[in-house]
């Protein structure tokens, strides 16, 4: 039998990230852990009660009182289901200031090294290879240029029907990576032990195999 297999995958917004895991997933058989998901449920939970995400104070508190969980690969917030919620663009707009906070931090990846002990799992996010799973059997930072990710991003936008301009969401993914990549706690980076994987050019496809065939050791 297969030992416990733990994959880490990072990168920055709009890269592939998490359409390349659940495939890596279903191909591997392994867990897929969205956590980029538990910050956005956070920051969904800040934005209907109101709570200003530059408010660490308050989000702290919200914080405390917060349950945030998946079952059958969906993500829970409060006992309710937020899959399509989490995903609107005044979240994204908002995540990075939440996600930057020490305590919110601390509390997710506990959460996460929690979720990661069950078996084995390919989780995706800005600091797993670094700072969640720095054991993971294997890391991958998943890279785009900043116009092809936002030209993705633009895309999943207009097909679920929200109203934003490319220039806005260009302007966006600049303003989340310059958050994600300078923050003080676990910023986003590649970690030395990573392979890098540039997703600017190639099929969804083409780089689900050129994982599995390093995992696989092809
Ligand atoms: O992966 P996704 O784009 O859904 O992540 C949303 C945001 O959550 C990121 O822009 C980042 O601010 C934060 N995040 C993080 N650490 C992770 C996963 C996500 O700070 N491990």
């Amino acid at each position: 039998m297969r030992e416990r297999l733990v994959i880490a995958i990072d990168g920055p917004a709009g890269a592939g990230k998490s359409t390349i895991a659940k495939k890596i997933a279903k191909i591997l058989k392994l867990e897929y852990i969205d956590t980029g998901a538990m910050y956005r449920a956070l920051t969904l939970k800040a934005i209907e009660e109101g709570v200003d995400p530059e408010d660490t104070e308050a989000i702290l508190e919200l914080i405390g009182s917060t349950s945030i969980y998946f079952k059958d690969n969906h993500i829970y917030l409060d006992g309710t289901r937020v899959d399509e919620e989490i995903r609107q663009n005044i979240v994204s707009r908002n995540v990075s200031k939440i996600a930057k906070i020490k305590e919110v931090r601390e509390k997710m990846v506990e959460l996460q090294r929690e979720l990661a002990k069950s078996g084995s799992v390919i989780m995706d996010g800005r600091d797993i290879g670094t700072v969640v799973l720095p054991d993971a059997n294997y890391k991958f930072f998943v890279t785009a240029s900043v116009e092809e990710r936002a030209r993705r991003r633009y895309k999943e936008l207009i097909e679920s029907n929200q109203k934003v301009t490319y220039d806005q969401v260009l302007s966006q993914i600049k303003e989340r990576d310059r958050i994600d990549s300078t923050r003080e706690i676990s910023p986003l980076q590649k970690s030395p032990d990573a392979y890098e994987i540039d997703t600017t050019n190639k099929t969804i496809e083409q780089c689900v195999d050129e994982i599995v065939d390093i995992i696989e050791g092809r």
